[in-house]
């Protein structure tokens, strides 16, 4: 038996920002987390819920403009989680999760909402739906290229204090050429697949951050083809 602690995984609002089956980032990361011998869970929180704060991981994931809307309202009457995301635990967030976390978004119909002001980014829609395969390059060192599937309207703007996650490749991504973002607690995406399906040493990236470990590799020949071909359509 392990007698390592169990981690769990936060799983935020998969019943409103479920669309895009980002909720499999979070069996990416138990299952390999299990893999190396480590117990973990996944713990949905829903909308009806108080959200538990003291989760060492959270997700979030995308939807349409009026899920996100009351995403954003949802995560900002609880404070407690906000400085969760802030101070302790690490959090991907993709697409209209990455929207909200950012200073404000507007949507097509031309209301402008305030997010959580954790990123140092605003949201704004573009001409053109960005619908379509993204390879991108990765800031963080070791993950190597990125691929996903993007979904989108809004078009990021970073503020001069961001960095961004990667820079496209193939795609549109934030839109100016640049991919996501990232802090020490926070990766952002437009990036659906899921994303931590196609980029598996992304997820070993936050399992690292969250365990503290380096955990050693799993050889996966399927995932790993997979991967190419996703990368070879360039
Ligand atoms: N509604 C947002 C947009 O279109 C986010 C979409 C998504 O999460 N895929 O920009």
């Amino acid at each position: 038996m392990s007698t390592e602690s169990t981690i769990t995984i936060g799983l935020l609002l998969p019943d409103v920002l479920g669309t895009y089956s980002d909720v499999g980032n979070a069996t990416v990361l138990a299952q390999r987390l299990r893999w190396r011998g480590i117990p973990a869970e996944v713990r949905p929180i829903t909308a009806a819920e108080t959200p538990p704060t003291s989760y060492a991981v959270y997700l979030v994931g995308g939807g349409e403009d009026t899920a996100q809307q009351f995403a954003a309202d949802w995560l900002r009457r609880h404070g407690q989680l906000r400085r969760a995301l802030e101070s302790t635990a690490v959090t991907l967030a993709v697409c209209a999760g990455l929207q909200i976390l950012g200073r404000s978004m507007s949507d097509a119909s031309g209301h402008h909402y305030p997010g959580l002001e954790l990123l140092d980014i605003t949201t704004a829609p573009g001409r053109r739906r960005a619908v379509g395969e993204v390879i991108a390059t990765c800031a963080i060192p070791g993950v190597g290229s990125l691929t996903g599937f993007e979904n989108h309207r809004g078009v990021t703007t970073l503020g001069p204090g961001s960095t961004p996650l990667g820079r496209v490749i193939t795609g549109i991504g934030n839109g100016g050429g640049t991919e996501g973002v990232l802090t020490d607690r926070i990766i952002g995406t437009y990036l659906h697949g899921p994303v931590l399906a196609r980029n598996p040493a992304l997820a070993d990236h936050i399992l690292h951050q969250v365990t503290g470990q380096v955990l050693p590799p799993l050889e996966l020949p399927d995932q790993a083809a997979l991967r190419q071909t996703y990368l070879q359509r360039r």
